[in-house]
Parts: structure tokens; C-alpha cells; sequence
């Protein structure tokens, strides 16, 4: 039987079974709040720093403070992962929600905001898919108008996204791309995208209305380091449908081949030579230290780490 793991809600660590907080908590009344999703790669977290730093970023931008720093954030996923040693690679996924209140969308009649850490393990797309490639189409469900809710925040608030999921699955597909209110392509309903035309990748800039994946950047400085030309620009459905190469990114997916879009085959219909040459060399990278990550643990003496309760 698999071991249940242990979740930490405000810093106390709980049994799965136990692992609860309040049904007037916002986060799900109303799905006010923010959160990160990250991989540990031999109980190391890739690029904390990087998923904190967003996650504050996410939380400013609605107005929600977090009653804990950067630094004790980044030791609190630590002490979870440290708590569930029986996973040698983990997902991670850190939730901040408005806090218990009233019945009223008015977030001063909340408690204190809820820090959730799910240390797990996920498998978004089955393996397969990373070596033949995925077949995805566009949804209907456009991403979130930048000027209701940026799709920057990496909010709690997904259900346009979860619409395009059900769109992509009615479809008989695993992933659908988004469009923006300008109907140009944006992301797939979790993951950043790229396309290779004539040895040059091409993605979607960041003001195309996307979430700024912290994968998406990896994969665009990695590609850089090798000599290859990354413009991010203005894209559309055309884009996609002549491209020679396609694929995704982020966290829970990684970076997994594209090969058809809306029923055209991408370039020769298989993952191309430049999408898994970059897998290859992003599935070595992940389990590298980054001096970064390292630098900003050591960065304030370790005290008691004070819960948010
Ligand atoms: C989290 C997320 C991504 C991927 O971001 P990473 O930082 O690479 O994990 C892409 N799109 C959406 C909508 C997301 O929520």
C-alpha cells in the first residue's frame, strides 16, 4: 500500500485522512487565493526560489499578505518535503488561501490566510505521450481577459481553464490550447507552449495573456545556451498548424512533444529532433543545485520558524 503522506497546513504537519481546513474557508467559496506547483528531484525543489518569488508576486497582486517571508516559505516546503522522506521525487504543491470568513465575498471578515503544503507525486499526461506525443485542439474557453483577472496570478481561480480541459477531453484529447481575448494563442490549460519553425522556437509572448512559467523560462534560457534563436512574439492557430515542431511546458508536465493540432499533423506527425534533444537535456538540468536556490536558504539565520496560525 502506498504511504499516506503528510501535509502541512500553517506549519503543523497532518495525516492525508487529517489534512483539513474550514468550508468557509474563500479559497473555496470563491477560489480567492494563489499557488505554486513545483518538482523535487532527488528531494530537491527545482528553482524554489523562483516559485516563491511568484507566488508573492500572485499574492500581492490580490491584495493577500502572507504572514510568513520568502525565506521561511521556502523552509517550510523543505521541512514538508524533509517530513515525507519516502519520496525520492515529489510534486509539490503550495496553496495560500484568503482564510475562513463570512458568507460575504469581503476578505477583511476572513481569520488569516491558509498555507497548504501537498507533497505528492503526479502524472499529468501518461508516459507514452512523452516518447509519441500529445494530440491537442483549440478550445472555445478563452484564457482570463488580462484586465478581469491577469493570467499572470496564478490564482485559485481555474475554471475558464478547467472548461478548456473538458473541451480538449470531449474532443478525445488530453490538452487543449487557449486562445486570448484577442484570439491569439495563448497556453494550454496548465502548460506554456512553443513551436520550432526552421530551427528557431517561437512562443507566446508574455503580454499574449499567459501565466510567465517558470518552466517556459528554463526551457528558453537552456535553448539559448545552445546557440538556438527564442523569439517570443504574437502567435496564431496558422502558427501551430505549419509548424515543424511543437511542445509543452511547465512543472507537472515538464516537456512533453506535440504532434497534432485540431486534426492537422504537426510537421512529419512525431515529436521533432529539437523538442527531444531539449527533453533530454531538460530532464539532466533538473537535477543540478542552483546556486540560487542555495544562496537564498542561507540567506537569514534559521530561528523558529513562526507558523501562520
Ligand atoms: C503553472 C502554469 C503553467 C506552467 O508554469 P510552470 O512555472 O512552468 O510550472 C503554465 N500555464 C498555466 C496556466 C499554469 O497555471
Amino acid at each position: 500500500m502506498a504511504i499516506e503522506p503528510k501535509i502541512s497546513i500553517n506549519g503543523i504537519l497532518h495525516d492525508k485522512s487529517d489534512a483539513k481546513i474550514s468550508v468557509y474557508d474563500h479559497g473555496l467559496l470563491y477560489g480567492d487565493g494563489v499557488f505554486e506547483g513545483m518538482r523535487s528531484y532527488s528531494r530537491r525543489v527545482f528553482r524554489l526560489k523562483r516559485h516563491i518569488d511568484r507566488l508573492y508576486e500572485s499574492a500581492k497582486a490580490i491584495w493577500l499578505e502572507i504572514p510568513i517571508s520568502r525565506v521561511e516559505m521556502m523552509r517550510e516546503v523543505n521541512r514538508c518535503l524533509e517530513a515525507n522522506s519516502h519520496l525520492e521525487d515529489a510534486y509539490i504543491r503550495l496553496i495560500v488561501t484568503r482564510g475562513a470568513g463570512s458568507l460575504g465575498l469581503d476578505p477583511r471578515k476572513t481569520t488569516h490566510p491558509q498555507i497548504i503544503i501537498i507533497t505528492d507525486s503526479i502524472t499529468l499526461y501518461p508516459d507514452e505521450f512523452y516518447r509519441h506525443g500529445l494530440s491537442i485542439v483549440t478550445a472555445g474557453t478563452i484564457r482570463n481577459h488580462p484586465q478581469a483577472l491577469n493570467p499572470r496570478i496564478k490564482s485559485l481561480n481555474y475554471l475558464n481553464n478547467v472548461l478548456a480541459k473538458i473541451e480538449a477531453i470531449k474532443a478525445g484529447c488530453l490538452e487543449a490550447v487557449m486562445m486570448n481575448h484577442l484570439g491569439h494563442v495563448a497556453e494550454c490549460t496548465g502548460d506554456n507552449l512553443f513551436i520550432v519553425r526552421r530551427g528557431t522556437l517561437h512562443t507566446p509572448s508574455i503580454d499574449s495573456g499567459i501565466l510567465g512559467g517558470i518552466t517556459r523560462e528554463v526551457v528558453i534560457e537552456l535553448a539559448r545556451g545552445l546557440g538556438l534563436d527564442v523569439v517570443e512574439r504574437t502567435m496564431d492557430r496558422h502558427d501551430l498548424y505549419t509548424a515543424d515542431e511543437c511542445f509543452l511546458t511547465g512543472t507537472a508536465a515538464e516537456l512533453i512533444p506535440v504532434v497534432e493540432c485540431d486534426g492537422r499533423a504537426i510537421g512529419s506527425g512525431t515529436p521533432g529532433p529539437i523538442t527531444l534533444d531539449l527533453l533530454e537535456r531538460f530532464q539532466h538540468l533538473v537535477r543540478q543545485p542552483h546556486p540560487e536556490d542555495e544562496d537564498a536558504l542561507n540567506s537569514e539565520p534559521v530561528g523558529s520558524t513562526p507558523s501562520a496560525t
